[in-house]
């Protein structure tokens, strides 16, 4: 009992202590400031008033008792602050080179320790597990505080709100820009006992989603048939959605296996589906009854769980337990984080950098375009049949190839025997997108191709003394179609990542705003990937209905994003909330946004599919992501047409660098970030196959 009184006797005290020792010190600071104020400015001439004002908030607001008491805070003020332009700007200089350096540094190690994990270089030990999960800038952010590098920064430059990035950004120059992107390393300290609860939110979420499987041989009707081949199991909602989109082609039973799916995600959403059906090919389940029995048939070897009684009882709403599990982890970082206090704020403040009312107003006016009913008609028709709530993913304008895969592939692979071959070709293949052959020779120069483990992937440098590097899949016979495909896309990213770094006029400025620029700077080469192989591109009709296939995939995503953004503010205004009530809430959202801008289209009232989505539950806020970079990527497109220059083009809006995104944008086509240029590509086809 002894140890166990002591300690509690300690954390009481402790407590206690730490109570009155940030009370004083805040308390003194104040008087510390307001003496500092009159110190510096005499020193230092009126002038700096609002300067070193500035300078002294942002430094007592992050100053913790563990930084040191008044004395120690005066003591830090008077030797750090930049009193003159001259000190300013070595500062400035300094940190600037210098934190490119770190970033640079730490992202090499990165890279280095992830190598055997990401390449294609035979078997990964467990040590290289460790190896690649190791973040070895985890607690940097920590060190600048302690050994006060981050205090400097925000003694002597501006912490920006986005609404400062906004207002009065479009008039800043260029390296007031970069000091509020070096300010903004240090807009928040969140102790490592908050992180390390985000994080683990985060990993328990997606160890939930990611066992969240559904074994489809299993689901049986009234009859007791089975529409599913055996061994076939899907993870929600990805698998399920896909399954829906190749249904499509299935003439006999495609429209049976998508209604049975669209009742299974019904359930999962109500959290009515049986507990025990989860990942297991043990019961077999009529999703519409609801019933619940031992498998009559056996297409897996995985042994069963003697735990798992055969009962139809309910998920316990494990689904909302673990999505309200990211709020509350997310809630204690709030009051660390003062320029966006809560999570949905550092969401659209900080991350995307639009505000969430303009967001929400991009995805009405998508959701209620009269353009909507013209596509769903229009889908009806190719249909045969009037339109079920499952059509939201209808996949059925997605244009065959005129080329045989097979055809591809020969032509590829003789190409691209190996990643090498690809390496060698990079030069041409730029000139043939539209760059000048020195900046196709620069770039290149500025890649290494590596042969990846999975399927491709870009990885950027953080300084400029670094390359990027390309990953892509080299199968044994050479390169096939998909890989090239891939090959092109990572491509794009590695040239958007070489002239944001290289070519911008500040490292703290260096990347885009976001990713989804990335995203669609890299899909627009990649779209131009029959042309650089000498085949002919895609024709005016195959183009039409791509975009109209785009158009639709934003109307469902950006209904679902509008679900992921209420879900959260109910969380935020109900913060007591049980896993069961926010279970009903959720579910009353994805009604109430269906009824509004879905059931005009679908003649059918009260459908939750919109709650599906499984990044709505283990990514914290992430949807409106997806249907903000449809319309990037046809902005951006959009412009290249027009002016027809891809390689001049490209360079041009690269170096701009991160600034906000409609700023990125005006200065990139002249509008800021918006669905209007999906909206008249949508037409325009629209009017072409109508
Ligand atoms: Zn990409």
């Amino acid at each position: 009992m002894r140890p166990l009184l002591f300690g509690f006797l300690v954390s009481i005290l402790c407590a206690a202590f730490a109570f009155s020792q940030e009370h004083s010190t805040s308390a003194s600071l104040n008087a510390s400031s307001e003496k500092l104020q009159k110190e510096l400015v005499a020193k230092y001439g009126d002038g700096q008033r609002e300067r070193i004002g500035r300078g002294l908030r942002q430094v007592a607001e992050f100053w913790r008792p563990e930084d040191g008491d008044a004395a120690a805070f005066e003591q830090f003020v008077s030797t750090n602050f930049a009193g003159d332009q001259a000190t300013l700007d070595t500062m400035f200089n300094r940190f600037e080179n210098l934190l490119e350096q770190a970033d640079g540094h730490m992202h090499e190690i990165n890279r280095a320790f992830r190598q055997q994990a990401d390449l294609d270089l035979g078997p990964i030990l467990p040590f290289d597990e460790i190896f690649a999960s190791y973040d070895p800038a985890a607690h940097m952010l920590d060190d600048f505080f302690s050994n006060k590098l981050a205090f400097v920064v925000l003694l002597n430059f501006p912490l920006a709100t986005l609404d400062d990035y906004l207002t009065l950004g479009p008039n800043w120059t260029r390296r007031q820009w970069a000091e509020a992107r070096l300010a903004e390393y240090f807009s928040k300290r969140i102790p490592a006992e908050v992180n390390l609860g985000l994080a683990q939110a985060a990993a328990e979420a997606d160890e939930y989603i990611s066992q969240y499987n559904i074994w489809m041989y299993h689901l049986v009707d009234a009859q007791g048939r089975r529409v599913f081949p055996p061994k076939l199991r899907l993870l929600s909602h990805w698998n399920l959605r896909d399954e829906i989109k190749a249904d499509y082609a299935d003439k006999e039973n495609g429209l049976v296996k998508q209604r049975t799916i669209q009742q299974v995600m019904d359930r999962i959403v109500t959290q009515t589906i049986p507990g025990v059906v989860v990942d297991n090919p043990h019961v077999d389940w009529n999703p519409f009854t609801n019933e619940v029995k031992a498998a009559a048939e056996k297409d897996s070897d995985n042994p069963a769980h003697a735990s798992d009684p055969v009962t139809n009882a309910a998920e316990p709403s494990t689904r909302y337990k673990v999505l309200l599990k990211t709020y509350q982890a997310s809630k204690k970082a709030d009051p660390y984080s003062p320029t966006a206090p809560t999570l949905i704020e550092r969401r659209f403040n900080e991350d995307r950098e639009i505000p969430e009312k303009r967001v929400q107003q991009m995805l009405v006016q998508v959701l209620s375009s009269p353009l909507v009913p013209r596509v769903a008609k229009l889908i009806q028709s190719r249909l045969g049949r009037p339109l079920e709530p499952f059509d939201i993913w209808y996949d059925g304008f997605l244009p065959r190839g005129a080329y045989a895969p097979s055809e591809l592939d020969a032509v590829v692979s003789k190409r691209y025997p190996t990643a090498e071959a690809y390496q060698k070709d990079i030069p041409n293949l730029l000139v043939k997108l539209g760059f000048s052959p020195e900046k196709a020779q620069y770039v290149a120069a500025n890649i290494i191709v590596d042969p990846a483990r999975g399927s491709g992937h870009a990885m950027g440098a953080e300084m400029r003394t670094e390359r990027a590097h390309l990953r892509t899949r080299v199968e044994k016979g050479g390169m096939n179609y998909k890989g090239f495909n891939i090959a092109v896309h990572e491509m794009g990213h590695n040239v958007e990542q070489t002239f944001s770094l290289n070519e911008v006029d500040h490292t703290l400025l260096r990347g885009v705003p976001n990713t989804a620029f990335t995203e669609a700077l890299a899909m627009m080469l990649q779209g131009h990937d029959l042309e650089v192989l000498g085949l002919s591109s895609p024709d005016e009709k195959s183009e039409a209905l791509r975009v109209l296939n785009d158009f639709w995939a934003t109307y469902e995503i950006g209904g679902a994003a509008l679900v992921d953004m209420a879900a959260w503010h109910w969380m935020y205004a109900h913060p007591d909330a049980t896993a069961p009530q926010l279970r009903d809430a959720t579910v009353q959202i994805a009604k109430e946004i269906w009824n509004h801008y879905y059931a005009p289209v679908f003649g059918k009232k009260d459908v939750v599919l919109l709650g599906i989505y499984s990044h709505m539950i283990d990514s914290f806020l992430y949807l409106p992501d997806y249907p903000i970079g449809h319309m990037i990527g046809f902005q951006v497109e959009e412009h290249m047409k027009k002016t027809g220059n891809i390689g001049g083009e490209f360079e041009r809006m690269t170096k701009e660098g991160r600034v906000t995104p409609d700023m990125w944008m005006i200065h990139a086509t002249g509008k800021p970030v918006g669905p209007d240029a999906l909206l008249a590509a949508a037409e325009r086809s629209l009017s072409k196959l109508e």
